[in-house]
């Protein structure tokens, strides 16, 4: 069965690419579904993800608790800062091979 969602996504993302292909930074799985960090740490849970950020230089999207996790998490000291990003990277495996199963349509 196909479960059809309305997502917003800045109108400068590019484009998603198939599924395995590498990640560009599209934002659509993030904007659709919280992923496993997201739901664990960030309350209140939302779609989009409220860690979910727009580069404009770089016009794509990155992943706020990768980038500065302490942004997000108040409790977290700032010397644990990196040690949390780095671990938050491999968690959710960012800028590998794209594993968001959707079709998109305009
Ligand atoms: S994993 Fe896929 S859907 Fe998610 S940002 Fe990367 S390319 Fe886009
Ligand atoms: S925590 Fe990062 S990877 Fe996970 S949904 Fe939010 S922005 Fe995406």
């Amino acid at each position: 069965m196909q479960v059809q969602q309305i997502i917003t996504i800045h109108a400068d993302a590019p484009a998603k690419p198939a599924l395995g292909q590498a990640c560009n930074g599209c934002g659509v799985c993030c904007a659709a579904e919280p992923c496993p960090v997201s739901l664990t740490l960030l309350w209140p849970h939302q779609a989009s993800c409220r860690a979910l950020i727009w580069d404009e230089p770089k016009q794509r999207y990155f992943c706020g608790m990768v980038s500065d996790p302490a942004r997000f998490l108040r409790w977290l000291p700032s010397r644990f800062n990196l040690a949390a990003s780095r671990l938050f990277k491999r968690w959710i495996a960012a800028d590998t091979l794209c594993d968001a199963d959707v079709e998109l349509s305009e």
